[in-house]
């Protein structure tokens, strides 16, 4: 339990701080932050870290990043995870761009579930917001689905003037293939970019533009581990998810993780600085301040994060993990 009687048993591991995208809400334009090669946590670290947060509760584990899938140990770390007593779930979160190459290695590895960001279904608009290519995540998009994941979900960053007329055409694209689609409101985690300039829009509209297209009906089911609420279509059966990081006043109020920075800090809130040096615990005395190093972050988790207030970005999303 931490202070506020969260219990805590999720955690979101960064494995890179790379990515084959530059999308403009998580990276900054000519971003030169990254941590160096060395920095990086090896998968017997992970492995390491993974094992103290089972003996101290944590059953639910997320690769991320960066984009995981850039790093070439991505399977081995995925199967080494899973291969621990105590870890009952392990998902991954990725742009989707590496994923049909991977997507059967790292089911049978052990992956439960994936998360694929989409944005938009339009390619030049995808261009201009991740750098990326459309038809390499449709395409890894397709090979998930094929590869007998327990959930493959879509996340989708709302941002005024740029995709909102893409919030019924994904809500159906995920309709139409079964997968849950997620709105995620934009939080000021990359500064600079244009995103933060008059481009939020809150969870409260994509709904409402839902509600336009067809009546939502509550659910109770709530696919994964995750923060969003989730409504149905009435006639499109579309599973919708809600993340109102910044406007649903409650949002951290059953907040259930950490985060594991990819130079191996613990992070106990993507919204405040406070982070706890895992790596230095990992490296010395041969690992033995790894589970105080935990049970420190859990006791640091804040009540609520700060992107309403003066939150001034330090890390981007890139380096903190998604
Ligand atoms: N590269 C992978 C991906 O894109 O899914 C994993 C890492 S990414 C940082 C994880 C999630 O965070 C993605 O769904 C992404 O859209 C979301 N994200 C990144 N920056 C964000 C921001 N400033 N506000 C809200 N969500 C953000
Ligand atoms: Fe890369 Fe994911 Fe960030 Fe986009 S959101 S830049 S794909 S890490």
């Amino acid at each position: 339990m931490d202070p506020f009687g969260r219990s805590i048993d999720y955690l979101r591991i960064s494995v890179t701080d790379r990515c084959n995208e530059r999308c403009l809400y998580c990276m900054p334009e000519g971003y030169k932050g990254w941590a160096k090669r060395a920095e990086h946590l090896g998968v017997d670290e992970i492995v390491r870290v993974v094992e103290s947060a089972t003996r101290l509760g944590f059953r639910k584990f997320r690769l991320t990043g960066g984009e995981p899938l850039v790093r070439s140990d991505i399977v081995e770390i995925t199967r080494r995870i899973w291969d621990l007593p105590g870890v009952q779930t392990l998902g991954l979160s990725t742009n989707g761009l590496l994923l049909a190459g991977l997507a059967v290695p790292l089911r049978r590895a052990g992956l439960r579930s994936v998360n694929i960001s989409l944005d938009t279904l339009d390619p030049a608009a995808y261009r201009r917001l991740t750098g990326g290519n459309l038809e390499g995540a449709l395409a890894g998009i397709e090979a998930a689905l094929d590869a007998g994941f327990e959930v493959v979900k879509l996340n989708c960053v709302l941002l005024r003037g740029i995709n909102e007329e893409q919030i019924v055409p994904l809500a159906r694209f995920g309709a139409e293939r079964g997968m849950p689609v997620r709105f995620i409101e934009l939080m000021p985690l990359a500064p600079g970019g244009p995103v933060n300039d008059g481009h939020f829009f809150p969870v409260a509209e994509a709904r409402a533009r839902l509600a336009a297209d067809e009546a939502l009906d509550p659910v109770s089911e709530r696919p994964g581990h995750g923060p969003a609420r989730y409504l149905r279509g009435r006639v499109s059966g579309a599973l919708v998810g809600f993340i109102g990081s910044v406007t649903c006043a409650d949002f951290c109020k059953d907040c259930n993780k950490l985060r594991l920075t990819a130079d191996g800090k613990l992070r106990p809130c993507l919204g405040r600085h406070g982070e706890i040096d895992l790596a230095s615990a990992l490296r010395a005395d041969g690992g033995a301040g790894i589970d105080e190093a935990i049970r420190e972050a859990i006791a640091n988790k804040p009540e609520n994060h700060s992107f309403g207030g003066d939150f001034e970005v330090k890390r981007p999303m890139t380096a903190i993990g998604g």
